[in-house]
């Protein structure tokens, strides 16, 4: 039996085989309707409150009856069952998956206003997912959404003009759309900020401000190895924060643990520097390796150091000459290409480079 609410403002409604007196929401009366008189706006609420009561035992017909509600609704007109039912066909839910059909629904959602479907043809224009590829098209589309204040739309938008997908690129915009996304709650443009402040994106560098949103970004349960491997490095160093060498070494472990390859490298740095730990060059040089077998090039020159020196490590020029080729090409082919971005680790690798080549010469 379905019951809705008797108040023409109140959009309650459930289906319950239990009478219902009262409205929960409104404490108006309620009243036992059959599902064929249902308006759009209704049978599509219908949707949803059969989609957030799935019984476990008799999930696939209670996913299709749910589905079969934004169809009806749908085909009446409503863009907001248009987007629900794109999402069935999304997640193969009620529906057998298919994408061109979930793109189409959302595509007819976005053309009617629905805000949240332009973000997600978006999505499927940025990745080419059920429709053909288009960058510009992704662009138009989450700037539109964005306008009408979705936050997804705001962190997607930032990541277009940090990265130039479908516009030019602007570093200060796309600062602005990631505090944007921020003020509406959407936990991952607290970690897109982080970056900002620590690498001087759109504004400039704060090691104190990247601490605050890498902090907020994990105590809202972003505890990727990327927030781990930060949070670890500037515990560990005292960036942005009072140095604490345990909770830094603790964050790194954690990392490493979820696959972070820079995290490794940081670690190697608590060995060498003895930060947390009792300084062990060898245990550093184990990380230093591991780091550099994923080309991480701060790991790289830091072995070839303590191969070219040969103190520590058995002396051999050759691998510190072929780990200084590679911190090099890192930084001549990857995005960090700036010399200003790592004067120190770009000069010392210079410098034994041309050490390396004067040997040679001799
Ligand atoms: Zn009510």
């Amino acid at each position: 039996m379905i019951y809705i609410c008797s108040d023409k403002d109140c959009y309650y409604i459930a289906e319950r085989d239990v009478p219902l007196l009262k409205c929960p929401d409104c404490g108006g009366e309620l009243k036992r309707v059959r599902e064929e008189m249902l308006d759009p706006a209704r049978l599509n609420s219908l949707g949803v409150w059969r989609m957030q009561h799935l019984k476990r035992e008799n999930l696939e017909e209670d996913l299709k009856k749910a589905a079969a509600c934004f169809e009806r609704s749908y085909l009446l007109g409503n863009p907001i069952a248009a987007e629900n039912l794109g999402l069935c066909y999304e997640r193969g839910d009620g529906r057998e998956r298919n994408m061109a059909v979930a793109a189409g629904l959302y595509r007819y959602a976005a053309e009617n206003g629905n805000i949240s479907a332009c973000y997600r043809l978006g999505i499927c224009y940025e990745y080419g997912i059920g429709t053909e590829k288009d960058e510009h098209l992704a662009f138009e589309l989450f700037t539109r959404s964005a306008k009408g204040c979705d936050g997804r739309a705001s962190l997607a938008l930032g990541q277009c003009y940090e990265f130039g997908k479908g516009t030019g690129t602007d570093k200060r915009q796309a600062y602005l759309c990631y505090l944007s996304a921020a003020s509406m709650g959407i936990p991952q443009a607290y970690m897109c900020l982080g970056n900002c402040c620590h690498e001087g994106v759109g504004r400039e560098k704060s090691y104190e401000n990247a601490f605050l949103w890498y902090q907020k970004a994990f105590s809202c349960g972003q505890n990727n190895a990327a927030i781990l491997s930060n949070l670890g490095e500037y515990y560990l160093l005292g960036k942005g924060v009072k140095q604490d060498t345990r909770t830094g070494r603790k964050y790194l472990k954690e990392a490493v643990k979820k696959g972070s390859d820079y995290a490794m490298y940081i670690l190697g740095q608590s060995y060498e520097r003895g930060l947390g730990v009792k300084a062990n060059i060898k245990t550093a040089a184990a990380w230093y390796e591991k780091a550099a077998e994923k080309n991480i090039a701060e790991a790289c020159y830091r072995l070839a150091l303590l191969y070219a020196e040969g103190e520590y490590l058995e002396q051999d020029m050759g691998k510190a000459k072929e780990l200084c080729a590679r911190a090099e090409a890192d930084f001549t082919y990857s995005d960090n290409s700036d010399l200003e971005d790592f004067p120190e680790l770009k000069a010392g690798v210079l410098r034994l480079l041309k050490k390396f080549r004067e040997l040679e010469g001799r």
